[in-house]
């Protein structure tokens, strides 16, 4: 099967493209082809895009809105469906990738809502007979750029807040998995979206990524990557003053007082660390322990961590699945080699998982170093990979300085039953998530999600804040007075 754009309502025929072959990282099977797009496929998306929001942009909010509605509905009743692709494609346990489903449909219904509200404010005019208020206006053409790691809930982040506001997009997915992007285009498709208000178009970073960015009519872009890819789209972005949006990379961390009930702290810790074979941007790979409990929690993971079942997804009783491809392992295998020769102790894992029943899959080893030094690079850079590094603090203000000691600010979390270190974490903890006796992941849709430092530039993906990133504040001030009013001036 070969998956083509979606372009103005319309699929693309296949032409004379070129195509890549999408992986199953869970055992090396070829899934589907997809097309590698070009310049010109991004600017006829454009076209139809740009042609089509001026309508768009006229058609009342809540009516909008009701596309969503039916997005959602229809996610939910393929939720199944929609699942099994994802962890096909991506790898994810299908416990996952039901739960990535799920905050897809939350997102469409939670938007929808928007329809109804859209707020702006009317405040008192300074001038007598006056009337003075802002409202949110469309920007247009908005193009999203996402990564494989969560096909389908991050351009529904994206997605859905723009078309709500009254944008039309065009939408690239990850070329390791475009699958999530088909099946949405699918569903774009069915509910009688117009033509040129969702547009997929699959490709290459480098080639569909860049040609998006120097569009002259794409007036925003929204992007959720690696930091490195992230800077590089600030700076085109900038040189064609766009709006950028960037979700980037994390190095999150759990930090565990000397009063935490530790076997919960080694639960969140493991579903943070391991879920998603560590693969999520708020994955927690640093653990921050007090020394009173360091040795106890130490135990307490290294038994946990026996009951986790490595190998394909799609089996139910599997908990730890595939990373997304070769190179992944090879760059998490030379992290946990950088590890040794930093003097980490290795406790747990550090291996490339072989073997029949893993079937030529992308496997690594859950991994657990103990005497991390905070400032080493295992304890400081992005690894995406199962591998948690456990550094010993004394107290809790050393542990909020190592926790606020790398480039990043995603996500991070605290275990301790003393209200007043919790609420001083939440206040200190540089990140911009914080949970309080949970892991470092478990975000909902209905708040802001997004970090600090090197993983953001200071915009939100969900929430309401995600309107932000695709609406522009309009104020308006009604003169109903008959006569010329200056402001700052005419005062008395
Ligand atoms: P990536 O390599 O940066 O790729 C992300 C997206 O950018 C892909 O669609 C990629 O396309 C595209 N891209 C690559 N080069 C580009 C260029 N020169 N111009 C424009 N677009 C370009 O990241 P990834 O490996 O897919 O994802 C993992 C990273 O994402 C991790 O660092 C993770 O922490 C981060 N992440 C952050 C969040 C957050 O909300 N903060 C959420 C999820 C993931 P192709 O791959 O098709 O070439």
């Amino acid at each position: 099967m070969k998956l083509n754009n979606y372009i103005n309502g319309s699929w693309q025929d296949a032409g004379g493209a070129d195509y890549t072959a999408v992986v199953n990282p869970a055992n090396g099977e070829t899934l589907c082809e997809v097309r590698l797009s070009g310049m010109q496929d991004v600017d006829e998306a454009v076209k139809a895009a740009k042609r089509a929001q001026k309508e768009w942009a006229l058609v009342p909010a809540p009516k909008r809105a009701d596309y969503l509605y039916e997005i959602g509905r229809l996610m939910k009743e393929r939720k199944e469906h929609l699942a099994q692709v994802l962890t096909k494609e991506m790898g994810k346990v299908i416990e996952e990738g039901r739960g990535e489903v799920q905050e897809g449909i939350d997102m469409a219904f939670y938007m929808a809502g928007e329809g109804r509200r859209l707020f702006g404010e009317t405040v008192p005019s300074e001038l007598k007979d006056k009337f003075a208020m802002s409202v949110r206006a469309p920007i247009g053409v908005v193009g999203l750029i996402t990564p494989w790691n969560f096909p389908v809930a991050i351009a529904t982040w994206k997605s859905f807040p723009a078309i709500v506001a009254g944008n039309t997009f065009i939408w690239k997915p990850a070329t390791e998995t475009p699958m999530m992007a088909y099946e949405m285009a699918k569903i774009f498709d069915e509910v009688g979206l117009p033509p040129g208000v969702a547009n997929v178009v699959f490709g290459s970073g480098g080639e569909v990524g860049t040609a998006m960015i120097e569009h002259p009519d794409i007036r925003v872009i929204s992007f959720t990557g690696s930091t490195e890819t992230g800077r590089h789209v600030a700076e085109l972005g900038g040189r064609h003053l766009k709006k950028v949006s960037l979700e980037m990379g994390g190095k999150n961390a759990v930090i565990v007082m000397n009063d935490a009930d530790l076997d919960l702290a080694a639960e969140g810790i493991l579903w943070s660390a391991f879920g998603t074979a560590g693969q999520r941007c708020t994955a927690c790979s640093r653990v921050i322990v007090h020394r009173d409990v360091k040795k106890e929690l130490e135990e307490r993971l290294l038994e946990q961590m026996k009951g986790l079942t490595i190998g394909d997804g799609l089996d139910e009783s599997v908990k730890v699945g595939p990373v997304i491809n070769a190179s992944a392992l090879e760059k998490i295998h030379g992290y946990v080699e950088i590890g040794k020769k930093e003097g980490a102790k290795l406790l747990a894992g550090g291996n490339v998982l072989e073997g029949d029943s893993l079937k030529g899959g992308y496997y690594y080893e859950p991994t657990l170093f103990t005497d991390v030094k905070w400032d080493s690079r295992i304890a400081q850079e992005e690894i995406f990979g199962p591998v948690i590094s456990l550094i010993e603090v004394d107290s809790l203000d050393e542990a909020i300085e190592v926790n606020n000691s790398v480039a990043y600010g995603l996500s991070s979390s605290i275990f301790t039953r003393d209200v007043n270190q919790a609420f001083r974490a939440q206040r200190d903890l540089d990140t911009g998530i914080v949970y309080v006796n949970a892991g470092t992941t478990g975000a909902e849709i209905h708040l802001p999600f997004g970090g600090t430092k090197g993983t953001g530039n200071g915009h939100r993906d969900s929430g309401v804040a995600a309107l932000d990133v695709f609406t522009e504040w309009k104020s308006i001030y009604v003169d109903y007075s008959g006569k010329l009013q200056r402001a700052q001036i005419d005062t008395e």
